[in-house]
């Protein structure tokens, strides 16, 4: 039984991150009220479907699961009583326009010589490359991912002593591209080691090397898929928080955070006032500044840094079986480099997009019809700064269908069967993020791990933020990091 404090908690938002904040504040002893403007939960990690096919809208990859089990145990559950994943193997097929492939396994050992046997580089050089960024996310794990940044006594600890006495070994003086060019000799390595700036919205030419800490999570820590899709952490999330009694109400946007002397005494929403203790907002936190507290003063440097960018995603029913697609695939561009300037300098869309193809039937057969697949074709594009996106997504469209023609001998436009679409103008409405940026802050700069805004308000008591948009950033694991490190400052 959970001892209550009398005390109460808003949680605005039921993206991942309010989900797991919501359980965590209720295992204080809270009594947790969570709005959602929308009527579903989940925010980005949601769920549709369409004649027949079942997409996730948004997250494919899932790492570092034992982040969601922590929720279970903590609030005395057996999480396999409430979701279950396999760990993937392979975890990514890569094609390329010359007509290779290359296959992304598991462990370090394997990945290495798979990538040995389709490029020039040596599993030796491989294996190297995986335990430079394995030593890279050892000394900055604790210190930039557990922890806020923004809590002095927390930058005098053993961990935050080993990171600055390695200082020279975390890459924060190279580009991701700059390191991954001196490791590889063969430009397709480089190529798929450059694309994990992608996982949190940032080009591999301007963030920094410590980011390759991406790929390690994946290839040695591992990618997982929950059974019925990734909308089953949601639901297993929601179905949690409820069973230990936190009330959600749906469909049920916060228009404010209500202040008194500087300090956050509940929120309003369209019909009614409601007061609570603490207010922890999980909607993005440059919107939650503009749109529910406009009076109060902005951390202006903070909200203004650059954003990630964005993607146009086509959920497509396919009429038909591709035996050479696995769950995960990726169709580069032959040029990567013009591809990121495009979007982060031009702000528009490439003509020859990197196409990132997830196919949930291969593990869910369910999702599709006999004999087709469910395809969410996804690309990056720059966030929403008022461009033609109706004209983009046209574009977009026919640039896909002629990449994957081509490398996949095959004839896409005569397969899809239906088609439904979200660009970032659909992402800002749906999750309300700010211009549409699906992960917050670009990090297409060394300072940007500093410049996420904390997970607290530093001049309004009682309110606190949790998410993608906040320390320590976007993606599942982070965003339950988040929750973590926001409820924790919460004594
Ligand atoms: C296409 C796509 C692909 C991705 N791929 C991956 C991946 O493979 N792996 C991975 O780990 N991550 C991935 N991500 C990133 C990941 O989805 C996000 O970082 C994470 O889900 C963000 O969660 P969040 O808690 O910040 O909230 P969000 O998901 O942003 O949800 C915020 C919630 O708050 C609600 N809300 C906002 N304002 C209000 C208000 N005023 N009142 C009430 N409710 C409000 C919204 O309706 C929404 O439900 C991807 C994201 C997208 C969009």
């Amino acid at each position: 039984m959970r001892k209550e404090n009398g005390k109460s908690c808003a949680v605005i938002g039921s993206g991942v991150s309010g989900l797991a904040a919501s359980i965590r504040m209720r295992n204080k002893g809270y009594r947790v009220t969570v709005f959602e403007a929308n009527s579903f939960p989940g925010g980005k990690l949601s769920s549709e479907s369409n004649q027949g096919y079942r997409f996730d809208m948004g997250p494919s990859v899932f790492t570092m699961p034992q982040f969601a089990d922590e929720l279970f145990t903590l609030s005395g559950k057996n999480p396999r009583d409430y979701f279950r994943y396999e760990r993937l193997d392979p975890v990514y097929r890569y094609f390329f326009e010359d007509g290779s492939t290359l296959e992304g396994v598991n462990g370090k050992e394997a990945y290495a010589q798979s990538m040995a046997n389709g490029t020039i580089d040596s599993k030796e050089d491989i294996f190297k490359y995986l335990e430079k960024t394995e030593e890279m996310y050892n000394l900055t794990d604790e210190v930039f991912l557990h922890n806020s940044l923004h809590v002095p006594k927390n930058f005098f600890t053993k961990a935050v002593a080993k990171g600055i006495l390695n200082f020279g070994k975390i890459g924060a003086f190279d580009t991701m591209n700059g390191a991954n060019e001196k490791a590889f000799k063969d430009p397709r390595l480089v190529q798929v080691f450059n694309r994990y700036s992608t996982y949190n919205g940032s080009s591999p030419f301007l963030a920094p090397a410590t980011l390759n800490v991406i790929s390690h999570v994946e290839i040695e820590r591992g990618a997982y898929y929950p059974e019925g899709g990734m909308v089953s952490i949601t639901k297993a999330l929601e179905k949690l928080a409820k069973d230990i009694g936190v009330e959600f109400l749906y469909s049920t946007p916060v228009r404010e955070i209500l202040l008194e002397n500087k300090r956050a005494k509940g929120v309003r929403t369209d019909h009614e006032s409601h007061a609570f203790d603490l207010v922890i907002s999980n909607m993005d936190v440059y919107n939650t500044y503009h749109k529910l507290i406009p009076s109060a003063k902005k951390p202006k440097r903070t909200l203004d840094q650059p954003k990630s960018s964005s993607g146009i995603i086509f959920y497509w029913g396919i009429k038909g079986k591709f035996e050479q697609l696995t769950l995960h695939n990726i169709l580069f561009a032959e040029d990567y480099k013009a591809e990121f300037d495009t979007i982060f300098e031009k702000k528009e869309i490439y003509h020859d997009p990197t196409i990132y193809v997830n196919i949930t039937a291969k593990h869910s057969p369910d999702d599709a019809p006999e004999g087709c697949e469910n395809w969410f074709s996804f690309i990056n594009v720059p966030n929403n700064q008022g461009q033609d996106w109706d004209a983009f997504i046209d574009q977009a469209r026919e640039a896909i269908i002629r990449k994957v023609d081509r490398m996949l001998g095959t004839d896409l436009r005569s397969l899809i069967e239906c088609e439904m679409v979200f660009d970032p103008r659909v992402i800002e409405n749906r999750t309300s993020s700010a211009f549409g940026a699906i992960y917050g802050n670009s990090s297409n700069n060394k300072f940007a791990a500093f410049m996420r805004h904390p997970n607290f308000s530093k001049s309004i008591k009682g309110l606190y933020f949790c998410g993608g948009s906040v320390h320590p950033g976007p993606s599942i694991p982070l965003c339950l990091l988040s929750a973590k490190i926001t409820t924790n400052l919460i004594k």
